[in-house]
């Protein structure tokens, strides 16, 4: 090992172990892992080949950093370790030279890549399929408090864990033409079992690399205008979270991905000579929300076009081997294509898509349905491509990611199509890994964990840590695991200081909302909540209250003007607030710059609250909340989404739950007015003003305003205060006061904390994947 790195470094940068800087380092110690693993890796591709295998499409794959995970999979590198402790180098400083693979947004992104790590770690031949965008999801600084956005080139240097095969590029065509899909493979690693599986991200390239003819003819820009056409289509993610934009681009992206994995799976199945009928027997394709939904009407038109199969034959193959999942009921989210996009860049792929409409009419126009229900399901309406409906339609399964995102799916949001297609309709969990989230992330806590359960069984069977349990009452144990707590809290609180220049007590409760910045998660009302409690120091200076430190992590979607003015806002009272001397040592707000998968990996762990207050039956499920419990945080939420069955797991009585329910937001029916709430309660109201009298300052921008307005007026797209944060106000300060008693019973809090940790198993991706290959793949674990 110490040969190859050693090589490595001589052949790529002419540098030795003396003189390597530390990025240098990180890239040979990498490439010779990559090195290490080659034969694995090619011996558990020939494997699973040899059974049905899934694969699971989708625009984002949110990674992170690769190299300490692939050290925790792949166990012990005794080599690497004495190498580095030869030339004085801290393995957590050369993983720090790795850019975070940020291929995604947020939840959705990031569940795709849990679930990779997972399907590997249970042997199952799964593999992931998406885009290799040169630039990720931007980067965050603030300015004054504002949201400022940088390009995330994290193809600067070098990247030792992708493999371009040229051997096996694909051409993809446009209506305004033709261009190459080079294929990126990067290893999978499952966790201490030799099984390594295949993300695979596409690569746009022109065909020819310039036009020779308009060279000589000196006219440069027509010489690479082709090449800047096709590379423009993997050139950056679009940094919406749970909103459709309906950019021409984006479609192009959809395409482009999904057209290149089906030619990849179909130029394999070929190779195997087996009658068509057999594809959804060998190969089971997970569509990761409707971005990856054109895949119905390109494998049908593979299979008509290029292999001259009937419709009616290729539409039944594509239902059998396309499964949907869906993932998020918020409108705005709900994607449609104009068919002007779909006739102009796909005209076949359109007309595919007319057919499948077609035949969905025919279907049900004797079915019991009432005939305005179906008219109102058609896959093309009022001149739009529904992709969900494509993707019900078009797929043999339709899950939600939690219970409660299920139940909403079948009898309120896609209630026409669970009559029609019962069987369809089944849940699937979420889940995180334990590999990433508890034992690389929190290596102390993981120790205790092993030391009580008597053995390292839980890393991959995580219901064990159900064991933890008997020890929920001794104190010894309480003190250490609060000792670790503490520990991970000064680490946050050093890293912050060091990089953002802002002091945090790491004796204080550390209250953590991480999550992406929209309205519908109500960073505003955890905002609204941090002023009453100001307000009330204020007016009682000498009240002793449990010091708090509330840290917000969020990147708002650059054209989400709302939600920049909520980071303003909030910045603006977190300089107030810790600029204030009559509230010091007792309250302070930080902002975190440009949270991410790594930032997660140094926040979750450091969590004494965990806020998951969405407007019930907004968030389908949540990770994040998953991902505090397993670090042994207590919620403070709404009965949303996964939250549910976290306290069904944990306890009710661990957590504490506030706000109006789903049934309950139903009931009122529109009846609800926010600007009553706001007259009859003056604590509320003062803190509302603070939008517009001049409390804070939006730089002139008239953010604020717009935010009060929001609440107060509503618009003709929504109505006054959507998300019901006046209404769930005070229910909130309530639970909150809950939260600052019961913190004051230490040897309380640890067991409340420890018992969320004990009864975290269910939250395993590992539980997840193991029901979506059983239950909607029908593949199977390998022997390895
Ligand atoms: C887990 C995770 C999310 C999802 O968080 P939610 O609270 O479930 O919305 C988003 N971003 C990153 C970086 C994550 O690790």
């Amino acid at each position: 090992m110490k040969a190859m790195i050693l090589m490595i470094l001589k052949s790529e940068f002419a540098k030795d172990f003396e003189t390597a800087n530390r990025q240098q380092l990180y890239y040979a110690i990498s490439k010779a892992i990559m090195t290490e693993i080659a034969d694995s890796w090619q011996t558990s591709l020939a494997k699973s080949a040899k059974g049905k295998q899934a694969y699971y499409f989708s625009a984002e794959f949110l990674m992170g950093r690769a190299l300490g995970n692939n050290l925790l999979n792949l166990g012990d590198t005794p080599e690497i370790t004495a190498l580095l402790a030869d030339y004085h180098i801290d393995l957590k400083d050369l993983e720090n030279q790795e850019a975070d693979a940020g291929l995604g947004n947020g939840g959705l992104g990031r569940l795709a890549a849990c679930f990779l790590e997972s399907a590997a770690t249970m042997a199952l031949p799964l593999h992931g399929y998406g885009i290799r965008y040169q630039y990720g999801l931007f980067k965050q600084t603030f300015n004054d408090g504002f949201q400022v956005e940088i390009p995330d080139d994290w193809l600067k240097y070098p990247e030792p864990w992708s493999i371009r095969r040229d051997d096996e590029a694909l051409t993809i065509h446009f209506a305004d033409g033709d261009i190459r899909a080079i294929p990126y493979d990067t290893p999978i690693i499952g966790y201490r079992n030799h099984q390594i599986n295949t993300l695979r991200l596409w690569q746009s390239e022109a065909i020819l690399p310039f036009d020779f003819d308009a060279f000589n003819e000196q006219a440069y820009d027509l010489a690479v205008a082709e090449k800047n056409r096709a590379e423009a289509i993997c050139k950056v993610l679009y940094p919406n979270d749970s909103k459709d934009e309906g950019k021409k681009l984006r479609l192009k992206q959809q395409y482009f991905f999904v057209s290149a994995s089906l030619q990849d799976l179909v130029r394999k199945f070929v190779a195997t000579g087996d009658s068509w009928e057999c594809f959804p027997e060998r190969y089971a394709v997970q569509l990761n929300d409707t971005h990856p939904v054109v895949a119905v009407p390109e494998l049908i038109r593979i299979l008509m076009d290029d292999y001259h199969i009937r419709f009616n034959r290729a539409f039944k193959i594509a239902q059998k081997t396309f499964a949907y999942t869906n993932h998020t009921i918020l409108q705005e989210a709900l994607e449609k294509w104009h068919i002007s996009f779909y006739k102009s860049l796909l005209p076949r792929v359109y007309e595919i898509i007319q057919k499948i409409d077609r035949q969905f009419m025919n279907e049900f126009k004797e079915s019991d349905m009432p005939a305005a229900h179906i008219q109102q399901m058609r896959i093309i309406q009022d001149h739009m491509v529904h992709m969900a409906y494509l993707a019900i339609y078009g797929s043999h399964s339709v899950n939600g990611v939690a219970a409660l995102h299920t139940d909403i799916l079948k009898q309120i949001a896609l209630k026409d199509w669970y009559e029609l297609f019962p069987e369809r309709f089944n849940n699937k969990t979420n889940g995180i890994t334990q590999r990433r989230w508890l034992k690389f992330a929190n290596p102390e806590l993981s120790a205790l964990i092993t030391e009580c359960l008597g053995n390292e069984s839980w890393i991959t069977h995580l219901s064990e840590l159900k064991g933890l349990e008997k020890f929920a009452d001794d104190e010894v144990i309480l003190s250490r695991f609060m000792a670790i707590k503490q520990q991970r809290k000064q680490v946050l609180a050093d890293y912050i200081r060091e990089n953002e220049g802002v002091a945090l007590d790491p004796k204080a409760l550390f209250d953590i909302q991480i999550k992406r910045l929209h309205e519908y998660k109500r960073q505003l009302l955890n905002a609204f909540q941090i002023l009453h409690q100001y307000y009330e120091l204020l007016e009682n200076p000498e009240k002793e209250i449990v010091p708090r430190v509330y840290i917000f992590g969020a990147k708002a979607a650059p054209g989400y003007y709302r939600a920049k003015g909520i980071i303003k806002y909030i910045n603006e009272i977190a300089k107030r607030i810790n600029d204030d001397p009559v509230v010091a040592g007792r309250i302070k707000v930080h902002f975190v710059e440009n949270y991410n998968v790594s930032y997660g990996e140094l926040l979750f762990p450091a969590a004494d609250l965990s806020e998951q207050i969405s407007t019930a039956g907004k968030e389908a499920s949540g990770t994040g909340n998953m991902k505090f419990m397993l670090n042994g945080t207590p919620t403070i939420g709404t009965l949303d989404g996964a939250n549910i069955e976290i306290v069904e797991e944990a306890g009710i009585e661990n957590n504490f739950i506030f706000g109006a329910k789903v049934e309950e937001l139903e009931a009122l029916n529109g009846s609800y007015d926010p600007v009553e709430y706001y007259l009859t309660n003056p604590k509320l109201k003062r803190i509302v003003d603070t939008l517009i009298d001049g409390t804070f300052s939006d730089g002139g921008t008239g953010m604020f305003h717009e935010l009060y307005s929001s609440l107060m007026q509503g618009a003709s797209w929504h109505r006054a205060d959507n998300y019901f944060l006046l209404y769930d106000f005070e229910d909130y300060v309530a639970a909150q006061a809950k939260v600052s008693e019961s913190y004051e019973d230490p040897i309380g809090w640890a067991r409340k904390c420890w018992l969320n940790l004990a009864n975290a198993g269910k939250f395993s991706s590992d539980r997840t994947i193991l029901q979506y290959a059983e239950d909607i793949w029908q593949i199977k674990s390998i022997e390895v």
